[in-house]
């Protein structure tokens, strides 16, 4: 195993050294003035990131326990919900609404698909509610989630909500400006804190919605969440320590700036695409500024990715990410979101170039891939 490990994944994602320090605070207690005041200031920067005023809900647990409150405080068994997919995460919102026996129509589409806001649209005229996801982790397409949500508010009342964990912190989401209902999201991608906590940020419609849901609940009940945060605190014991690294994190975010940060991705998306190229290859995720948070790269006929996600991680102890469902083995996936610059990607470009090598696929020129992100970097204005 080599010493030396690099996580140029999409999530979880390394954490800037003020975060590690944040995190290795003495443990507060949740009751206490010093963490009521950690955990107000922390929900007001997560308004900022979220571009809401209204509540952000916070969910101890990865991603998915903020997908599954949302399913559980808006959905009643048997109610229409339209599920849009056209990937892994897509999928998961299907996996929730069925197991929690919603009425769901599917809007599917291919894996690597952008989801088309029209059919959907179409879809969503009697529904209660309308699942989608913003940045797709396993094919890299980051949707139009503010033309879905447009045309779901053309067709009728149903609430959107949009799964952001891959994109929050990374591209924008105005939540607020764009009508969209219901965003959840998670702390170990773009927000670069460990993973362990969960966001559902809710509209007043979504949260007084939620009052009618029959639907059995407890720790996840917006309403009883809603309720300790309103005396600025938690219903049950929070992870302080991860509030407190969260804290830091949104600290540096806003330091930065929201909308530089978002350059900044899109910079090193540029970066990743064009060295992918230069090495041989192709790309599944699409070639332009919205696949600013994953690059998913084709694997060269005759390659198993999964061999060669192996041969990366074992040998040179460089995690990227394999393909999922139906892309295991035919993709490998770069993820550029969160604590990143140009380095991670020149390491990533030149790792790929290494074990590809071993399976018998070799750029035109040595270190092609690596030179042509620097020339990239090299005419960038932003700084990365
Ligand atoms: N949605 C998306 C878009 C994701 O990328 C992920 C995590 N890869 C999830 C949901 C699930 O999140 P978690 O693993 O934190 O439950």
């Amino acid at each position: 195993m080599p010493e030396k490990t690099y996580l140029i994944t999409p999530g979880p994602t390394p954490v800037p050294p003020e975060v590690q320090a944040a995190l290795a605070k003495p443990v507060l207690h949740h009751r206490s003035p010093d963490f009521k005041r950690l955990f107000v200031d922390t929900l007001t920067g997560l308004r900022t990131v979220f571009e809401t005023s209204g509540e952000v809900l916070v969910i101890p647990g990865s991603g998915t326990y903020a997908m599954e409150s949302a399913v559980v405080n808006l959905l009643s068994p048997g109610d229409r919900a339209v599920v849009a997919s056209a990937g892994n995460f897509g999928e998961r919102w299907l996996k929730l609404a069925t197991t929690y026996r919603a009425d769901v129509t599917h809007v599917e589409q291919r894996w690597g698909e952008s989801l088309d806001a029209a059919r959907i649209g179409d879809a969503s005229a009697d529904a209660r509610a309308v699942f989608i996801t913003h940045s797709e982790t396993s094919t890299g397409v980051v949707h139009d989630v503010r033309a879905i949500a447009a045309a779901v508010r053309r067709a009728g009342d149903a609430v959107v909500v949009v799964d952001a964990v891959s994109s929050l912190g990374g591209v924008e989401l105005a939540m607020d400006d764009w009508g969209i209902d219901v965003a959840v999201s998670g702390s170990q991608k773009a927000l670069m804190t460990p993973p362990g906590l969960a966001f559902a940020a809710v509209s007043p419609r979504a949260m007084a919605m939620a009052a009618e849901s029959t639907t059995p609940r407890f720790a996840l009940d917006w309403q009883r969440i809603a309720a300790a945060q309103a005396k600025d605190g938690t219903a049950f014991t929070p992870p302080v320590t991860l509030v407190s690294g969260l804290n830091e994190a949104i600290r540096l975010i806003e330091r930065d700036g929201l909308q530089t940060t978002y350059a900044r991705n899109r910079a090193l998306a540029r970066a990743t695409r064009e060295g992918v190229k230069a090495l041989g290859l192709e790309l599944f995720s699409p070639d332009d500024d919205s696949a600013a948070m994953v690059t998913a790269v084709r694997m060269p006929e005759g390659i198993d990715g999964q061999d060669v996600y192996t041969e990366l991680r074992d040998r040179h102890g460089v995690v990227l990410a394999g393909g999922q469902g139906p892309l295991r083995g035919a993709v490998i996936r770069i993820g550029h979101m969160g604590y990143m610059n140009r380095f991670d990607i020149l390491t990533a470009l030149a790792a790929l170039e290494l074990a590809l090598a071993t399976f018998g696929h070799r750029p035109p020129t040595p270190g092609a891939g690596v030179g042509r992100a620097a020339e990239v970097f090299a005419e960038e204005t932003v700084d990365v």
